[in-house]
């Protein structure tokens, strides 16, 4: 909860309330390109780097893009409880740091994760005053174009990704907002405006 303090008789506004953010969507609709915009754009926002056990793509860097482990490593993360949430997404594993998180919120930063479905879901449980906001494609052909054209994947992995795409497009509605992509500039700056309300100023039907 965030409380007004008063500094001699001058009344002082609230101070913001630290915000969990997920950002979830089928795999293909743009998220990562999202984000890396709102980055560019606004280099303070601290994105949470996952762990996971896929192989990099050609230009994708340990600790930055995310953190490449094995799977004994990864069995290790889960052990012993470091994980926020994690998941299983076409044949890799992936996870949430949690400790890194957690550090951020308690230091009053706002927090953004990008994560698949089963991970929004399990953050939903355990943090239940996050904000979960769904990427939706402006339609299912554009999606499919965009996990086609990508190029990086063989032909059974994009199957794989397509399946999972369905799944998780019939869940938008356990999302608190939907955002559409059909630009990148505009829902960068939809969701940094997502991430920056306070909770109280949350209503329904907005
Ligand atoms: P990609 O392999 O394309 O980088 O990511 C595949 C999917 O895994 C994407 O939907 C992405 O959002 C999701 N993902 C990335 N990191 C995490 C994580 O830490 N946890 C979960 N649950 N999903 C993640």
């Amino acid at each position: 909860m965030s409380s007004a303090v008063s500094r001699g008789s001058a009344p002082v506004p609230p101070a913001r309330q630290p915000r969990l953010t997920v950002l979830s969507g089928p795999s293909g609709v743009g998220k990562s390109t999202v984000v890396a915009h709102l980055r560019k754009v606004h280099p303070e926002i601290w994105l949470s780097v996952s762990a996971t056990t896929r192989r990099p793509r050609p230009g994708e860097r340990h600790g930055v893009q995310y953190f490449f482990v094995e799977d004994e490593e990864f069995d290790k993360l889960i052990a012993n409880g470091e994980l926020l949430e994690w998941a299983e997404f076409a044949g890799n594993r992936y996870g949430t740091p949690r400790k890194a998180v957690l550090d951020r919120l308690e230091a009053g930063e706002p927090v953004l994760l990008e994560i698949d479905l089963q991970g929004a879901r399990q953050v939903r449980e355990s943090m239940s005053d996050a904000n979960l906001v769904f990427l939706a494609p402006p339609s299912w052909e554009e999606l499919v174009r965009r996990l086609t054209g990508r190029g990086t994947e063989a032909p059974e992995v994009i199957d794989r990704r397509l399946e999972a795409a369905r799944i998780e497009l019939a869940a938008e509605k356990e999302f608190d907002v939907t955002l559409v992509n059909t630009s990148v500039e505009d829902v960068s700056r939809e969701l940094l405006a997502l991430m920056l309300r306070r909770p109280e100023d949350r209503t329904t039907g907005d």
